[in-house]
């Protein structure tokens, strides 16, 4: 999908958490598309790696203790845009990528970042 407003909206508006988030006291620092990441990282949807110069979507939360970033990648982030056309098909395949990563013993914890 090309890199637009209108996919960098379509992005934006899906809530990734699904409204888990949200404990009292935390709230949403920065919710961003970054187009060119200085870091390669793990993505929190798919547990795949995205390396440095990816579009992805990143998030930071506060809470009452620190500051989590969350990261996506392109493809999760493509699958997040289709979601709102496609009923969260895409979407689903990518959180089985992840389970699939999980039954390895390879999946990275929430928030994995080190940061
Ligand atoms: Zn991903």
């Amino acid at each position: 999908m090309a890199l637009t407003a209108r996919w960098a909206k379509s992005v934006l508006d899906y809530d990734p958490f699904g409204g888990d988030q949200g404990d009292p006291g935390d709230y949403t620092l920065r919710d961003v598309i970054v187009e060119s990441c200085r870091k390669a990282g793990t993505c929190h949807d798919c547990g795949q790696g995205f390396a440095q110069g990816m579009t992805i979507r990143k998030i930071e939360v506060r809470d009452p203790d620190r500051i989590r970033t969350y990261k996506w990648c392109r493809a999760c982030c493509d699958a997040m845009a289709l979601s709102w056309t496609d009923g969260g098909d895409a979407i689903s395949a990518r959180h089985r990528l992840r389970m699939a990563r999980g039954r390895q013993g390879q999946a990275p914890g929430p928030g994995a970042d080190g940061a």
